[in-house]
């Protein structure tokens, strides 16, 4: 049984309804004719896909049978129409066909998820895998797009036919392994959506999809979106790279970096990376900063000429975020502490950067006044990109030089996060959540390490103890014929180790 006969297919609204009937004959489905207004009122709610004043073809009848189809087994419209996007011709003529016999052979209580109803011409796992991993690879590159958007600060996120393809694509994507799961479609609105990126994927009662938690899903504990600092991750940046098909210029740190690169050149050769180095340094340490500081912290450093693009890495610290109309430090790190929703148990705030709350409890290091001075504090995403990273990035500097070696941060604008010794030691702290994912960035390219003797990646130590498989894992995934089989793989206390031990010492 096959729709050879009908690929080409033209008519109006009258000769699909006719078109159906003779379908739904031919196949000896057991169900109800709709009637010209149901075909219209299809149409208006998107489930028939052809555009507005175009003849309905080929691809409407599938649709309409396949509606007709779900219907009966109990699906709403809603769902119809974002899975019927989701499939292609093919395969939409493979559904409705096992749905003959489906319908044949199995009496009308049967779950509308059984394997017999739902197999496709792959193994159904598989397949689901695969249709898992675009899913978030698409919401990965549609977050991006979508922060992009904001970004510019005029627009706001909207469910309209402004929204990302990709944030479409994976909505539709997501929308069908809910389906299939047997389970409510989390994936329906964009807000929702877009608050659930914030716990990693594996999160039961934030996405309550199984192939999520597959063991062989490969972002099972990827976050997206930072909780608290509501940025894409660097995860997200990662995941949207994979497929090879979304620009590098969208990935956000390194937009950063052109940013302050370009600003930096302008200096001439000479003190270009000092500069840099001065700039990462001060975003490091002085994310919450007052306006004079920084001017100061400018001049002393010759730097003033890069004033005006410093400037736009920081924001006025938000009233709303005062605490009895103090500013508070995080003694930790350095950055804006925030109003926690439990006053009660945390009445200083906390730190909203992971790196740092997943290692200290929160504690006040200083209280600012607003009203005697200008308070700045960075952007949300250079305290992901920049400031969080330099909590290992300066921990590992600060002991290097503590110990007197002579150590360099983010040598040569960049090359990598700290160097030792000239080009005897680079080392470049990573703390991605997926193991995976920074395996693939590694074998793409090692970047800057290339210029060093001995090349260390060091890991942030909750990584670790969160995945204690982390370090094994990212080493198996390891290229072992390329440059990638000369790094060492090592968390940052290790790092502190060697060097207190003095085993980089020359
Ligand atoms: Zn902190």
């Amino acid at each position: 049984m096959n729709f050879d006969d009908l690929r080409d297919w033209k008519g109006t609204a009258e000769n699909l309804l006719h078109e159906l009937q003779c379908q739904i004959n031919r196949l000896n489905l057991s169900v109800e004719s709709p009637t010209v207004r149901t075909i219209r009122a299809w149409r208006s709610k998107n489930l028939l896909s052809q555009p507005k004043g175009q003849k309905f073809g080929f691809r409407q009848i599938l649709e309409g049978l396949a509606t007709l189809l779900l219907l009966k087994k109990g699906w709403t419209l809603v769902s119809i129409s974002q899975v019927l996007s989701s499939w292609n011709n093919k395969e939409l003529e493979q559904q409705i066909l096992v749905g003959v016999v489906g319908v044949d052979r199995v009496d009308e209580t049967e779950s509308i998820h059984s394997q017999e109803s739902f197999t496709l011409f792959e193994p159904r796992k598989q397949n689901n895998l695969a249709l898992a991993e675009d899913a978030i690879i698409l919401l990965a590159q549609g977050i991006l797009r979508q922060y992009d958007c904001v970004l510019t600060g005029t627009k706001i996120v909207r469910q309209d036919d402004k929204l990302p393809s990709e944030l479409h694509s994976a909505m539709c994507k997501l929308g069908r392994l809910y389906l299939e799961e047997g389970k409510c479609d989390l994936a329906a609105c964009v807000h929702d959506l877009l608050s659930r990126s914030r716990y990693s994927l594996n999160c039961e009662e934030s996405w309550n999809l199984d192939i999520l938690r597959d063991s062989e899903f490969p972002f099972a504990n990827v976050q997206l979106i930072d909780a608290d600092l509501r940025v894409p991750t660097p995860d997200c940046a990662e995941i949207a790279e994979i497929s090879g098909g979304y620009g590098e210029d969208h990935v956000i740190e390194n937009r950063l970096h052109t940013i302050i690169r370009t600003a930096t050149e302008r200096l001439g050769k000479r003190k270009q990376h000092q500069a840099y180095t001065a700039l990462r340094q001060l975003l490091g340490r002085r994310s919450l900063i007052q306006e004079k500081e920084l001017v100061n912290y400018l001049e002393e450093k010759n730097l003033t000429p890069l004033q005006e693009t410093v400037l736009e890495f920081y924001d006025p610290v938000p009233e709303i975020w005062l605490i009895n109309d103090f500013a508070n430090r995080c003694a930790h790190c350095g950055t804006l502490m925030r109003p926690h929703p439990k006053r009660a148990s945390y009445p200083d705030g906390c730190c909203p950067i992971h790196q740092c709350n997943s290692k200290y409890a929160p504690k006040v290091g200083e209280r600012l006044d607003p009203k005697q001075e200008r308070l700045l504090v960075a952007k949300p995403q250079i305290l992901a990109y920049w400031t969080a990273p330099a909590i290992d990035e300066l921990t590992i500097f600060d002991r290097a030089q503590s110990v007197g070696l002579d150590t360099e941060l983010y040598p040569e604008s960049d090359r990598c996060d700290v160097s030792i010794n000239d080009l005897a030691v680079g080392i470049d702290a990573k703390s991605y959540r997926s193991p995976v994912l920074l395996a693939s960035k590694l074998n793409r390219s090692i970047g800057g390490l290339i210029f060093y003797r001995q090349r260390i990646v060091a890991i942030t130590d909750e990584l670790i103890d969160d995945c204690p498989g982390y370090l094994s894992t990212l080493r198996s995934l390891l290229d072992k014929k390329s440059d990638t089989a000369s790094l060492q793989i090592m968390s940052v206390s290790s790092v502190i180790k060697n060097i207190q031990e003095g085993k980089y010492a020359s």
